[in-house]
């Protein structure tokens, strides 16, 4: 189990949505998951826009990472994640396919879970530019898997993630 004592938050999530306003989808998703007050945003990436990633045939998203603090478990701070995407009116159709939002548990401190409904971290985030890009604005000397995200960013291709908006 990876540990990093200095982090001053206890959940990574990501956000990505590519229906409708996918900012706004994000800016809402944010305030939905810390209106309760049980999850406190500790900081927010800017948003990015991302190419489609698995199922390439669908429009571009909108990517974001927030870390928050919370004392729920991990099981909780994902059904407060699903609670969102189910407020957002989120319809599971293709697999890797179109959605107005989509929140995940990317590290949750620094436990290793391994549920059928539940793994954590994250098992696609070190492949992933659309989360480890805005991962590293916020948080780049996290250790994930052994090494930091700034360590696991510089490996990996990151064309076509680029800043959204302003
Ligand atoms: P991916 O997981 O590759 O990003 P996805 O986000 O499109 O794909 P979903 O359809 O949103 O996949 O979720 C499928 C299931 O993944 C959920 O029902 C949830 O129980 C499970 N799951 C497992 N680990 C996690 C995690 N760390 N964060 C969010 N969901 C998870
Ligand atoms: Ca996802
Ligand atoms: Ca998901």
């Amino acid at each position: 189990m990876e540990t990093d004592a200095r982090a001053n938050f206890d959940a990574v999530i990501s956000i990505g949505s590519n229906i409708g306003d996918k900012a706004g989808n994000i800016a809402r998703a944010i305030s939905l998951l810390t209106a309760g007050g049980s999850i406190q945003l500790a900081a927010r990436s800017s948003d990015y826009r991302t190419p489609p990633w698995g199922n390439t045939e669908q429009d571009w998203f909108v990517n974001a990472c927030i870390t928050v603090r919370t004392t729920l478990s991990a099981h909780d701070v994902l059904a407060r994640c699903q609670a969102v995407e189910s407020e957002l009116k989120r319809v599971r159709e293709v697999h890797w396919g179109p959605r107005v939002i989509d929140l995940d548990v990317i590290w949750f401190r620094g436990e290793s879970i391994d549920e059928p409904d539940l793994i954590v971290p994250h098992p696609r985030t070190l492949e992933r530019a659309f989360v480890l890009v805005p991962l590293a604005e916020i948080a780049p000397d996290l250790v994930i898997a052994g090494r930091t995200v700034s360590a696991h960013l510089s490996r990996i291709e990151r064309t076509g993630v680029e800043p959204y908006g302003e």
